[in-house]
């Protein structure tokens, strides 16, 4: 049921620090570590397309045009409180970007979306915005935290996680088919509470040691 649209960005380095971070021994500065450096790698993907410009510099020996990134209007947009995970990495690359903090929880019992939290730039409408959150499991947070982005203003959005599964690519794709996905990898689905398998567990609490 793989979406065929979603991104899966398998380079190696990801996939194997991915295994580390799925290992259950693996330790909370391992797995903050691991998730900071995935962060990186997939930024790296999920800005590939961005449009560039030529600008007039002088090297030391002489004039030339160069390319630089157009606009650099780029937004992160973490649900938190997994997605922060990603930001540091991302923001070693992208470090003028601008953040929006989405907060979401996850109902346990009915396993929707609740909004407490919701802090962006005033004006998203001319940024790419790149939502990010570890994990893709039922789709409902990543379908709210897309749509609290468009009902203030964001056209370009790019959604990057860390897992998913099949249900929730096929959740976010139905409801925002235009947002692209890129992730490290789809599992085979979920189970009964909403948890991927094999997954990794719950991403928040292996990131803050809250288990
Ligand atoms: N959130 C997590 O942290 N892990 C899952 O497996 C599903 C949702």
């Amino acid at each position: 049921m793989t979406a065929s649209r979603a991104n899966i960005v398998s380079h190696p380095l990801i996939q194997h620090k991915l295994t580390l971070m799925r290992e259950r021994e693996c330790s909370t500065k391992s797995f903050r570590e691991l998730l900071n450096e995935i962060g990186m790698l997939l930024c790296y993907e999920v800005t590939r397309d961005l449009p560039l410009e030529m600008v007039d510099i002088e090297t030391p020996v002489s004039p030339m045009q160069a390319p630089i990134i157009a606009g650099k209007k780029l937004t992160l947009a973490p649900i938190l409180r997994a997605g922060v995970g990603f930001l540091d990495g991302m923001l070693a690359l992208l470090p003028s970007a601008r953040v929006a903090h989405i907060g979401l929880y996850r109902d346990p019992q009915t396993l929707q979306a609740v909004e407490y939290f919701f802090k962006a730039p005033h004006d998203l409408s001319d940024r790419t915005v790149i939502l990010v959150d570890p994990m893709l499991a039922t789709g409902n947070s990543a379908c709210a935290a897309a749509a609290l982005l468009k009902s203030r203003g964001a056209r370009d959005i790019r959604f990057v996680c860390l897992l998913a599964a099949p249900e929730g690519i096929a959740h976010f794709e139905s409801e925002h088919p235009d947002v692209p996905i890129w992730t490290a990898a789809v599992d085979e689905r979920l189970n009964d509470h909403g948890y991927i398998v094999p997954g990794l567990g719950d991403a928040g609490d292996r990131m803050f040691g809250t288990k």
